[in-house]
């Protein structure tokens, strides 16, 4: 039986992720919850799951909760905060911990489920393209074991090697004879429109994915194909790959999730429809199979499968967080603020759509580059760059 904690349990990757759970009862015990602010979606979890613990990152979020589970007779303990998430995270009843929280707030919640050595199930990329070598150094100074989540990573899991597998972090792909990782993407809404559209493009239009149902901000990221340029980031840290080794092409199909090419010729790809039950499904449960609750891959009704090299004009986001990758850790969490800051006003419609690249680059351009040591110094240039962000948004502001 695996004890889980699951941050962001209230999301999308949360929601997914108690789906699993529940279609295994055998295998998986929830004990502790946590998400930011929605008391009420938590407080319904909690009615379900009656797990030991809820965090929630508002203080004022955890007071409505308790008052619920107070009202209910449901004895689920409330914590808040950043220190009631990272306990949750490293309670040591927890094996496992599904790592789900979006953006920068993650970090450190993850981070204290890396240094209690748990299984972590990796769904927060911005944690990992924040802090890359560290931790991947803290998973193994600490044992953690890291499994990805996010679809493309956990394809390129599936296409490796059993013993590559058990490396994530530090493994040695042209020793495995892989001669490079093809990181697919969908593309997004906005594949095939106008480029000089683009700039009219509203949030409803961006969060409106043709084949994946996400959170707002991955949805956003995935119209810039800023999401594919943190998981380029992340793929380069997860399976410590080089820039030859790595390139990006788009299968507007999302069946394939992406590929692993061999020095014999051979690609290996996974494949599926496009459900994050399946690669949460196979994290949880590694090295066993369990049922998702998906249904099978039929390939009469997929047709054809067609790819398409990326267009940085298009998207430039993706142009700037690759070349932030071979920068340095100061660019991708410089970028990686940026971004949540522009995403997070164009979402609120003070921004347009094609400012988020303006906004993201000049950040870049702005800052101080200095490679942070530490964990706090990392959490500085996150603050530093949102305070630019925010300047930049201020002016440019709808
Ligand atoms: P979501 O917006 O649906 O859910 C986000 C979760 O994080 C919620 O539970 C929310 O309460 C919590 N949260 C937000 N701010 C918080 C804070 N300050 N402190 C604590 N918790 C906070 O997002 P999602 O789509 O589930 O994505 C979650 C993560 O998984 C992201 O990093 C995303 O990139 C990654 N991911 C998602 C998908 C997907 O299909 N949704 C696929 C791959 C990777
Ligand atoms: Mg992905």
């Amino acid at each position: 039986m695996r004890k889980l904690t699951i941050l962001g349990a209230t999301g999308s990757i949360g929601s997914s992720t108690l789906a699993v759970a529940a279609q295994n009862p055998d295998l998986f015990e929830v004990v502790a919850l946590a998400a930011g602010s929605n008391s009420q979606k938590m407080f319904e979890l909690c009615q379900q799951w009656q797990p030991k613990y809820a965090a929630m990152a508002s203080e004022s979020a955890a007071l409505e909760l308790a008052a619920m589970l107070k009202q209910h007779q449901i004895a689920t303990e409330v914590l808040a905060g950043e220190a009631g998430m990272c306990h949750v995270a490293a309670l040591d009843e927890v094996d496992t911990v599904m790592a789900a929280i979006v953006g920068a707030a993650g970090l450190l919640p993850t981070m204290a489920a890396v240094k209690t050595g748990k299984r972590i199930l990796l769904a927060n990329k911005e944690a990992l393209v924040m802090s890359g070598q560290m931790f991947i150094d803290a998973c193994r100074e600490y044992g953690a074991e890291l499994l990805p989540v996010d679809s493309e990573h956990n394809a390129i899991f599936q296409s490796l090697p059993a013993d590559v597998q058990r490396q994530m972090g530090y493994c040695d792909l042209a020793g495995a004879g892989v001669s490079k990782i093809l990181l697919t993407g969908s593309g997004g809404p906005f594949r095939y429109t106008d480029v000089a559209e683009l700039a009219a493009v509203t949030p409803a239009m961006a969060i409106a994915h043709p084949n994946w149902s996400m959170g707002p901000k991955i949805s956003v990221d995935s119209a810039t194909m800023m999401n594919k340029g943190l998981e380029y980031i992340e793929a380069r840290w997860l399976f410590n790959a080089a820039r030859e080794q790595m390139d990006v092409i788009i299968h507007p199909q999302s069946v394939i999730h992406s590929m692993v090419q061999y020095k014999d010729g051979s690609v290996i790809a996974q494949m599926g429809l496009p459900d994050m039950r399946t690669p949460i499904a196979c994290a949880m449960a590694y090295p066993e199979r369990v049922d998702a609750g998906v249904a099978p891959l039929d390939f009469s009704q997929v047709g054809e499968f067609t790819f398409l090299k990326p267009d940085f004009n298009r998207y430039p986001c993706l142009k700037l967080a690759m070349d932030a990758c071979y920068s340095g850790q100061a660019a991708t969490t410089t970028l990686n603020a940026a971004n949540e800051m522009a995403v997070a006003a164009f979402l609120d419609h003070r921004l347009g759509f094609t400012d988020i690249a303006r906004i993201n680059s000049e950040v870049l351009a702005q800052a101080n580059l200095t490679e942070p040591t530490d964990l706090a110094g990392v959490l500085e240039l996150d603050r530093l760059a949102r305070i630019a962000a925010q300047t930049l948004i201020q002016k440019v502001s709808l």
